[in-house]
């Protein structure tokens, strides 16, 4: 028997033996105890009931040996809710969180004079964007891709979940949309961005979905996809939401100038001051004054 705080202090110092990060404990403890950090806080001297310690056992082995926290749990939060994931889905991140925002900002200020926005969400993987664009946005109606019906059966599970009304296709990114003749006004996307030969953490190689990870040889392999077909499928007002890895600024604006000369963009940094969004404008502007 221990308690909270002794069982706490013993995983953060295995977690930091076992190169993960120690703030996971008190974050699975939370999510495992349906219970909030303060309220375990005032708690801490008490024992740990057998059964919660038993579980917390149990998941903490898993955490340790790099399992993601989000498989363990079988869920992960993301812009306040609650999106099933497992490993036929990428693990929403923080970064796209971001990204969604800048996405509604965005929308609020270019389409104000619109009853509704069409919107695209091209590999949708969880969802997550897709929900989050229209739970946050009631003017969207939203078109979700996926070429991975393993991923769209989570996807659509998460909607029914999050009470999201969303119209879900199969398909290689924007192929789809194009088959359906669909006219957008924002498309976003998340696509892989991670260079094939790229070393990264066994958390996310071992239990993510490559599909969702790797973008070819230079990372950029979806975004020259989706500049070469999004003629097809934008309105002549419209724009479009890129995530993007955080050492592609060069790269991606000499491919953006290149392919889509016509347009204007812009590339954000995330809250880590990192390269991490681009935005791209058909026949519209941006809104630099946001991020200075
Ligand atoms: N749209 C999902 C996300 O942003 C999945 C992205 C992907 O699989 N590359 O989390």
């Amino acid at each position: 028997m221990s308690t909270f705080r002794s069982a706490v202090a013993a995983y953060e110092k295995k977690c930091i033996e076992a190169d993960v990060p120690s703030e996971t404990v008190m974050c699975y403890l939370v999510e495992l105890s349906q219970q909030e950090r303060y309220a375990l806080y005032m708690n801490f001297e008490n024992e740990m009931p057998e059964a919660l310690q038993k579980k917390f056992d149990e998941g903490m082995a898993r955490i340790l040996s790099q399992e993601p926290m989000g498989h363990v749990l079988g869920y992960s939060w993301f812009y306040g809710y609650k999106f099933i994931v497992n490993e036929n889905v990428l693990i929403p991140r923080e970064e796209t969180e971001e990204l969604c925002a800048q996405i509604l900002a965005r929308m609020d200020r270019i389409f104000t004079e619109q009853d509704s926005i069409e919107c695209a969400d091209v590999g949708t993987g969880s969802a997550d964007i897709a929900i989050t664009l229209c739970k946050e946005e009631k003017k969207v109606r939203m078109h979700a891709t996926d070429i991975s019906e393993e991923a769209l059966t989570v996807a659509r599970q998460n909607a029914v979940n999050n009470e999201a009304d969303i119209d879900f296709m199969a398909g290689d990114m924007l192929k789809p949309l194009i088959e359906r003749n669909i006219k957008l006004d924002v498309l976003a996307c998340n696509p892989p961005y991670i260079p094939a030969e790229e070393k990264m953490e066994h958390s996310v190689v071992d239990y993510e979905p490559h599909v969702a990870l790797f973008g070819g040889d230079d990372g950029l392999k979806f975004y020259r996809q989706v500049f070469r077909d999004c003629r097809q499928i934008m309105k002549p007002k419209s724009f479009m939401a890129f995530e993007m890895g955080y050492d592609q600024r060069e790269r991606m604006s000499v491919l953006v100038q290149e392919m889509l000369p016509d347009t204007s963009f812009e590339i954000l940094k995330d809250m880590n001051g990192k390269d991490r969004m681009l935005f791209v404008y058909f026949g519209c502007s941006s809104i630099n004054d946001m991020n200075d």
